[in-house]
């Protein structure tokens, strides 16, 4: 028997952050009939890496990236393996509060909050680099906090613009200089035959996702948005290859489905385009009640899912240092986060998605703290109000406590735009 003063360690799947994620998953499993049976390979990996702690060590060198300006390309070629740590824990967002100012970022602070535990989740294993992109101001100074918690960084300098010729050119060599540290950390060189294998890889992957994505233009809806953020958020740590395979079996099911004339909603169901701040797992809260209260999110302009995963690499020479400059380009001039100075393409980007998806509004998240996604929202809803697509505003964070609040928001605005389209009609 303890003694009264020995503590004893609380069993991984008893602990607050796998209990956070098992109450999410439950949700997006049990709250809905019908899900595609290759999504039991998402829901199975989520469980297995977030509500059992099973490890996902890999052999080898492991970079942590904590944005998706980190050319992950080049950590596959020098034998190295990315995973994005970009988390979406409220438990790990109140780690964070400890040591970050009160009105911060939950996802700066849920990042920060996992990397200063001993019990992380998903465990990836020890972290040989972290490489810090320089974009918002709380992700540049998490730099200096992620060394002095023991931490190797990396800032890989980003302009702040992204049209000017001096803003490619500061970004190429930026990139240039990330190999050359890659180099020393992997002790590997970068080569042409290297390269074209990881780009192989990371093509497949992103081929896989724009068949996905692609399917979310039928109407009705093949598949619910809460599926396809958790697929997405699997790419931050799954193995690439396995990832793209299960993408490529949900695909395949989902044009059975399409054959079948399946309808995933209700067949009047508003149409959602998700914009702002990033759903990550297990943070998938709006995305969640938006389809829980009727919508279905069938397109999303977000760094956890479309941003991430959909722009290719357009090599016009295959010389190493020409591919090198390519993907320089597809991580800087396709990329719509609101950290840089010009939001025009944010802006085309967000009425060409509402119009080819054919959505009946757009939701807009910002997390609370994040001055570019708070300060955008007002051209964003002008632009769009201008296009005739109304916008719902929603300014929060991975609390729960707001639920009930926001259950009533997003049930007005999706009858809001139910009355909207049979007025129309
Ligand atoms: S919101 Fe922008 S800066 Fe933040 S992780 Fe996403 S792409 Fe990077
Ligand atoms: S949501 Fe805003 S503050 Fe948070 S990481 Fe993204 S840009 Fe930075």
């Amino acid at each position: 028997m303890n003694s009264p003063n020995t503590k004893t360690a609380i069993p991984y799947n008893r602990s607050r952050q796998a209990r956070e994620a098992e109450t999410m998953l439950d949700h997006i499993t049990d709250d809905f009939d019908d899900n595609p049976a290759a999504m039991d390979y998402f829901y199975d990996l989520f469980r297995r890496a977030y509500c059992q702690g099973e490890s996902l060590e890999r052999e080898g060198v492991r970079v942590g990236t904590t944005c998706i300006h980190a050319p992950e390309e080049l950590i596959y070629a020098m034998g190295a393996t990315p995973v994005r740590l970009c988390n979406g824990s409220y438990h790990y967002d109140q780690i964070g509060a400890d040591f970050m100012p009160a009105k911060s970022c939950s996802l700066v602070k849920a990042t920060l909050g996992m990397l200063s535990s001993e019990n992380v989740i998903p465990k990836v294993g020890k972290l040989d680099l972290i490489v810090n992109p320089t974009t918002c101001d709380q992700k540049k100074k998490a730099s200096a906090m992620m060394v002095g918690m023991g931490h190797k960084v990396y800032n890989l300098e980003l302009p702040p613009a992204k049209e000017s010729e001096q803003a490619r050119l500061y970004w190429q060599r930026s990139v240039r200089e990330f190999v050359q540290q890659l180099r020393q950390i992997t002790g590997k060189k970068l080569t042409r035959k290297n390269l074209m294998a990881a780009m192989a890889r990371t093509s497949r992957a992103q081929a896989a996702f724009r068949t996905l994505h692609n399917f979310r233009r039928k109407a009705p809806s093949l598949v619910l948005g809460k599926d396809v953020f958790l697929v997405t958020n699997a790419y931050f740590f799954d193995d690439i290859e396995r990832w793209t395979e299960a993408v490529e079996k949900l695909n395949a099911e989902l044009a059975q489905r399409d054959q079948d004339g399946f309808c995933a909603a209700q067949k009047k169901a508003p149409r959602i385009l998700f914009t702002g701040s990033p759903p990550i797992f297990p943070n998938l809260k709006l995305p969640l009640l938006i389809e829980e209260s009727g919508g279905v999110v069938v397109a999303d302009e977000t760094c956890s899912a479309n941003r991430m995963l959909y722009d290719m690499t357009a090599v016009d020479e295959w010389l190493v240092n020409d591919m090198v400059d390519s993907l320089a380009n597809k991580y800087l001039k396709p990329c719509t986060c609101p950290i840089f100075t010009n939001s025009d393409d944010r802006l085309r980007r967000l009425v060409e998605l509402a119009k080819s998806f054919a959505v009946d509004g757009v939701v807009y998240q910002a997390f609370s703290g994040c001055q570019v996604y708070e300060m955008e929202q007002k051209s964003v809803a002008e632009t769009l109000n201008k296009a005739g697509i109304a916008m719902l505003y929603i300014e929060t964070d991975y609390s729960p406590d707001d639920m009930g609040q926001l259950t009533t928001r997003i049930e007005a605005f999706l009858e809001s735009l139910k009355t909207r389209k049979r007025n129309r009609t």
